[in-house]
């Protein structure tokens, strides 16, 4: 039994108020002159939307032996939460999504939904790759229809979303055009909206911004960042841009490489909406980045060795 598969179904469409109003997004605040970033304070137990308990995952490799890529995590995820998780290539970010999809099974450990074990991919938890994965035959409208006619609507209830969720990523008027018609910032805004149509409880997006040019990531975090306050969903947000981290996160947890372990969790503390170029998010990733740069010397040797070795 999937954790929590019919929750989406209980959240109210189309609601007349934002449904987090208490983090609907405040006018930009005023630089107190430092970092805003405060070690992470442990939270009650119970609090978790997401709750990985002692998680590790072993690979077996082509020549057999084997590589613990995630080695016990402990990873709490509260409701309506925007965590980003940052470390070096090959540290475990997309094996730790996978997990929490259920697209993997961890070696060892637990991994809960709303308390519920997870065992199995469901609508509750939807992942969003850099690949948008929309299919080129069909239209946008369709596109976004598409999981929800998976999940068994009715075609009254996918017509009201479609509607709604085009409106949401300013996509509406190209309802009928056909993905190669749109540029790419707009084939990953349909994405979103096919992906939130579906109402998950938890949005899991592995790099999802990483292919576009620098203005179109900057306007794709300014709506994921009105879209996560306006329907109050949990995001888990891999990157391994810092400042993008930083720009978006409530929280950023950092993964030391091989195995990949949580090294540091930071909360940051900076008003939104942020931007990219503020001096105060580029100070925050710069804080992150002095306990990160190790990790990244490790993963960059480890691929001279790799390399020398084939
Ligand atoms: P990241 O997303 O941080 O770049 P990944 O989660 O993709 O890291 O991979 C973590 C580690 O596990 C890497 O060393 C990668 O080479 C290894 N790995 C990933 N998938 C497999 C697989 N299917 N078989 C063997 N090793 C894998």
């Amino acid at each position: 039994m999937t954790a929590n598969a019919n929750v989406a179904n209980s959240v109210p469409l189309l609601p007349a108020e934002p449904r987090n109003a208490s983090r609907s997004i405040p006018a930009r605040g005023r630089s107190n002159g430092h970092a805003a970033i405060v070690p992470i304070r442990n939270f009650e137990s119970g609090a978790a939307k997401v709750w990985l308990q002692d998680v590790s995952l072993r690979y077996k490799t082509e020549t057999g032996a084997e590589l613990l890529a995630l080695d016990r995590i402990d990873l709490k995820v509260r409701q309506g939460e925007f965590l980003c998780i940052v470390g070096p290539s090959g540290c475990g970010k997309s094996t730790l999504l996978h997990l929490i999809a259920a697209l993997q099974k961890p070696t060892s450990g637990s991994i809960r939904v709303d308390d519920e074990y997870v065992t199995a991919p469901g609508t509750d938890r939807i992942l969003i790759f850099q690949e948008h994965g929309l299919f080129p035959w069909l239209t946008v409208g369709e596109n976004v229809e598409f999981g929800m006619k998976m999940k068994g609507l009715s075609r009254s209830e996918r017509d009201e979303r479609t509607r709604y969720y085009l409106r949401l990523v300013h996509l509406s008027q190209f309802k009928d055009s056909r993905p190669h018609q749109l540029s790419g910032g707009m084939r990953q805004r349909v994405a979103l909206a096919r992906a939130l149509a579906t109402e998950p409880d938890v949005l899991l997006m592995d790099e999802p911004f990483a292919a576009l040019d620098a203005q179109t990531r900057d306007l794709l975090h300014d709506e994921l960042e009105r879209i996560w306050a306006e329907t109050g969903r949990t995001i888990i947000f891999v990157t391994h841009n810092v400042r993008e981290a930083v720009r978006l996160g409530d929280r950023v947890v950092l993964m030391s490489f091989r195995p990949g372990r949580i090294k540091r969790e930071f909360e940051v503390q900076l008003p939104r909406p942020r931007h990219l170029e503020e001096v105060d998010v580029a100070r925050t990733a710069r804080e992150v980045l002095d306990d990160l740069r190790d990790e990244i010397n490790k993963s960059l040797e480890a691929e001279y060795a790799d390399e020398n070795r084939g």
